[in-house]
């Protein structure tokens, strides 16, 4: 990291509002739900039932990058329609990603959140729309994005005027092709101590396998992170894009379970160095 100043992206925390739910220093906010909306029905079995498990912001991609051009890329509008209706039922703010400018208009009246994915952090003029704008966003790092650029690429919306920015650290590429990507979670870790905005991870692309999925979870927790970002599914087996990521609704339960007793071992612990 030469050349910049790391100082200069310092400055007070900024805690991130979606609606009643807040990024900050002292919450750690799950973020849940499909890869992509598919049907109503999914979309709102799975909103209930990660409102009830605690999950705090709905996830749910209806523009998605695909690597293949013969593959699911989304419903569209129609994903948000379904989002929309899902979030009023189970009272929950959404989040979901956008890849054009053309369509930042339209999703920032339409979900709470936005998210820009990592193969667009590069893309500078979706950044500085998002700018001009007000509306919270996920900044996903680019998979082969180096932690000094992540931090220009969130430079670039709030330099517009949106302080509104939570990163996300989703693995990056690296020699071992064992998993999807890497988890830099050391990375992350920079991230939030040379940033003042909160910093979240997504385990589920990070490593694209479900069952490291927790750990990683109670990792970020560990770590002091502000959150982190998991694919649910009602049936992962039958999702139509990141099946093996995916949790199972037992399988979120049980991850909320540890991390709240996780979180719990951890306030008991600094009550006791306090007292
Ligand atoms: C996603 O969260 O839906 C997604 C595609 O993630 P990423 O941009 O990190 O690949
Ligand atoms: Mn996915």
């Amino acid at each position: 990291m030469t050349g910049y100043p790391l100082s200069s992206y310092k400055g007070e925390k900024v805690d991130v509002s979606v609606g009643s739910v807040s990024f900050s220093k002292d919450s750690f906010t799950v973020v849940a739900g499909p890869c992509s909306v598919e049907t109503e029905e999914q979309i709102l079995k799975t909103a209930e039932t990660v409102s009830m498990l605690g999950a705090s912001i709905l996830r749910g991609g209806t523009y998605k990058y695909r690597k293949s051009p013969y593959t699911f890329s989304g419903l569209g509008d129609k994903g948000v329609e379904y989002l929309k209706k899902a979030s009023i039922k189970a009272s929950l703010p959404t989040v979901t990603e956008v890849m054009s400018i053309d369509k930042v208009s339209y999703l920032s009246k339409n979900v709470d959140m936005l998210q820009i994915g990592s193969r667009n952090m590069h893309n500078t003029p979706l950044l500085k729309e998002i700018g001009k704008t007000k509306v919270p966003v996920i900044l996903k790092r680019g998979y082969m994005a180096t932690i000094e650029e992540t931090l220009l690429a969130a430079e670039h919306i709030a330099k517009e005027g949106n302080q509104n920015i939570v990163l996300c650290e989703r693995g990056i590429r690296c020699f071992d092709d064992s998993l999807r990507f890497t988890l830099d979670l050391a990375g992350a870790i920079l991230l939030k101590e040379n940033s003042k905005f909160p910093v979240i991870i997504d385990p589920s692309h990070a490593t694209g396998k479900s069952n490291l999925v927790k750990p990683l979870c109670l990792a970020a927790s560990a770590a002091g992170l502000n959150g982190v970002m998991v694919e649910v599914h009602p049936e992962p087996r039958k999702a139509l894009s990141d099946s093996e990521q995916s949790l199972t609704f037992d399988e979120f339960a049980d991850l909320m379970d540890s991390l709240s007793i996780f979180t719990k071992n951890k306030n008991k612990i600094t009550r006791s160095v306090g007292d």
